[in-house]
C-alpha cells in the first residue's frame, strides 16, 4: 500500500495528509473548493478583508497532537478556549471531567475500553463524583444551569455556546451533558483563528510531500470486487489509489459517492440513521473599532434561556425565529487592521423545512444587523453581514443537511456512536475505504479525527 487519496481539504483532511505523507505514503488530497481549510478556512468578505475561519472553535486541539502535527502547528500561538462558566465552577467541572478528556484524543477502542477507562477514572474520584457526573450528563442545560451561580444572561450565553450542536433547545435532556463535555474537555485554540491552523497544516503537508488538487471535487468512488480502488473527479479524471480516506460527512461518503448497489446494507443503515439537521446559520462581517493585537471576544445576544427555547421551537416548526439568537466572536485585527466577526445564528429551520427566498434572507439580514448593533462591545460597529443559511453551508461545503459538525452532536451520536457502531473506528467495513471528519469519532476537537484515522492506516 503506497498511494492514498484523501478527500476534503478541511482541518481533518489536512491533518490526515500530514501524518500519511510523513509516513512515506504517496498522498493526493482532493478539495472541491479553490482553497484549503474547509469550514476553518479564510472566508473573504466584500471590501477585501477576510474572516480568519468561520469556526469560533470552543473545543480546540490537545497539545500532544499539535506537537505530533509538526512545528508549524505547535508554534502557533495557542490560547485557552473560552469558558462560559464562573471560574470556580469551571475548575470543578474540569476536575470532574478530567478522565473524559482522554476520550477526545484516543481512537475509539474496540469494545469501548476507552469509555470503561474513563468511567474508572471518575470512579476513583469517589462515589460522589460518579453520582454527580451521571446526573449532569442526562440533564437539560436549563436545569443544570439553574443550579449554578450565574445571572440570566450568563446562563443564556453558556447554553448558547453549545446550542449549535443540535436542533434542541436548552430544556432538552442531554443538553447539559454536551455543555459539560465542552467545558470539561476543551483544549487550547489558535489565537489567530482557525485559518491559521489550516495554513500551518497546509505547510506541514507540503513539506511532508503531499500533493493537493483543489478546485475539483470527487464525483464517485471506483469500486472493484467490493473494494474502493480510486475515485472519479468532477471533470471525469480517474485516480487510482490503494486506500481512500474520506473526511466528508458520512452520508456523502457512504450514500452519495459509493456507486449504487455497492454499500453493505448495515453500513447504509448506519449512514442513513445518522441525523444531520443543520439549524445554524452564519453572519460574517467586517467591523470598525479598536484593533487590539491578537485579542478576541465572544458575545451572545440572548438575555435569557427562554429566548433560546423560543427560537428552537420556531425552527422546529419550520419558521425563522422572530428574535434569532446570535453567538458570536470578534477577531480583533492584527497590525492595526479593523476587526472581523462571525456570529452563529442559532436555531434556524433545517434545510428542506423552509424556503429561503430573497424576502426571507433580507428580513433575516436586517434583524441580524440590529442584533449586532445592540450586542457588539461599545465602540465596535458591524458592516453589512454576509449571511450563510444552513442550506448555503450545505451547498458551499458539500455537507449533507448543512450541519456545521457534519451531523448533530447529541449523546446518541457521540464518540463510539459517531456516526455509528460500524463506522466510528475509521477503517470502514468496505475494503480500501476509511472515513473520518467532523461526523466521525470523536466530535469536537480540531483535526483530531483526521489525525487518528491516518494513524489507523499507517500503524
Ligand atoms: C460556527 C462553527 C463553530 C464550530 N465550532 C467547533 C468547535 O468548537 N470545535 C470543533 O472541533 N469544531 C467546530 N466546528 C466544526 C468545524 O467545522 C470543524 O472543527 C472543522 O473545521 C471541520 O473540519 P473537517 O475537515 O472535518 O470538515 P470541513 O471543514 O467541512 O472540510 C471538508 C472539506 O471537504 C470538501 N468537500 C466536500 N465535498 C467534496 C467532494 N465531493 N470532493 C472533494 N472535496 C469535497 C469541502 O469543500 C470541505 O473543504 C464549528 C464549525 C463552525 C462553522
Amino acid at each position: 500500500m503506497n498511494r492514498v487519496l484523501v478527500l476534503g481539504g478541511g482541518l481533518d483532511g489536512l491533518a490526515a495528509a500530514v501524518i500519511l505523507a510523513r509516513a512515506g505514503l504517496e498522498v493526493d488530497l482532493v478539495e472541491r473548493l479553490p482553497s484549503l481549510g474547509g469550514l476553518a478556512g479564510e472566508f473573504p468578505l466584500d471590501g477585501g478583508r477576510a474572516v480568519p475561519g468561520i469556526v469560533p472553535c470552543g473545543w480546540g486541539m490537545p497539545g500532544d497532537m499539535a506537537r505530533e502535527l509538526g512545528p508549524h502547528v505547535e508554534n502557533l500561538e495557542w490560547v485557552d478556549s473560552p469558558s462560559f462558566l464562573p471560574p470556580k465552577i469551571q475548575a470543578e467541572v474540569r476536575k470532574l471531567g478530567a478522565p473524559l478528556r482522554r476520550l477526545f484524543s484516543r481512537p475509539p477502542a474496540g469494545a469501548g475500553t476507552g469509555l470503561l477507562g474513563a468511567a474508572l477514572g471518575v470512579r476513583l474520584q469517589g462515589a460522589a463524583s460518579v453520582h454527580q457526573l451521571a446526573r449532569i450528563l442526562g440533564m437539560a442545560a436549563t436545569d443544570w444551569l439553574a443550579e449554578l451561580p450565574l445571572d440570566p444572561e450568563g446562563r443564556a450565553a453558556a447554553a448558547a455556546s453549545t446550542s449549535g450542536l443540535s436542533p434542541h433547545g436548552p430544556s432538552a435532556p442531554g443538553t447539559a451533558g454536551m455543555l459539560f463535555l465542552k467545558e470539561a474537555c476543551s483544549f487550547p485554540i489558535p489565537a489567530a483563528g482557525p485559518a491559521a491552523l489550516a495554513k500551518a497544516l497546509e505547510r506541514e503537508a507540503v513539506e511532508a510531500g503531499a500533493r493537493f488538487l483543489t478546485g475539483v471535487g470527487v464525483a464517485s468512488f471506483v469500486v472493484e470486487d467490493g473494494a474502493v480502488v480510486g475515485a472519479v473527479l468532477d471533470d471525469g479524471e480517474r485516480l487510482q489509489a490503494d486506500q481512500v480516506l474520506s473526511t466528508l460527512d458520512p452520508a456523502s461518503t457512504f450514500l452519495c459517492l459509493m456507486p449504487a448497489g455497492t454499500v453493505p446494507p448495515a453500513v447504509e443503515r448506519e449512514a442513513r440513521t445518522f441525523r444531520s439537521r443543520g439549524t445554524v446559520g452564519l453572519a460574517l462581517f467586517q467591523a470598525e473599532g479598536p484593533a487590539e493585537k491578537g485579542a478576541t471576544m465572544e458575545f451572545c445576544s440572548a438575555s435569557h434561556l427562554d429566548a433560546l427555547e423560543r427560537a428552537a421551537d420556531a425552527a422546529s416548526a419550520g419558521r425563522v425565529p422572530d428574535s434569532p439568537v446570535l453567538m458570536g466572536r470578534l477577531w480583533q485585527g492584527r497590525d492595526g487592521a479593523s476587526p472581523t466577526g462571525v456570529a452563529e445564528i442559532l436555531h434556524l429551520p433545517a434545510p428542506g423545512t423552509f424556503t429561503w427566498n430573497e424576502e426571507a434572507r433580507g428580513s433575516l439580514r436586517a434583524t441580524v444587523k440590529v442584533e449586532l448593533e445592540m450586542h457588539l462591545p461599545a465602540g465596535v460597529k458591524a458592516g453589512p453581514p454576509t449571511l450563510l443559511t444552513p442550506e448555503d453551508i450545505g451547498i458551499r461545503f458539500g455537507i449533507t443537511g448543512g450541519h456545521l459538525f457534519h451531523g448533530e452532536v447529541v449523546p446518541d451520536q457521540w464518540h463510539l456512536m459517531r456516526p455509528g457502531r460500524l463506522l466510528s473506528g475509521y477503517q470502514s467495513p468496505i475494503q480500501g475505504l476509511l472515513s473520518a471528519g467532523r461526523g466521525h469519532h470523536p466530535a469536537g476537537t480540531l483535526a483530531v479525527s483526521g489525525l487518528l484515522a491516518a494513524r489507523a492506516l499507517v500503524d
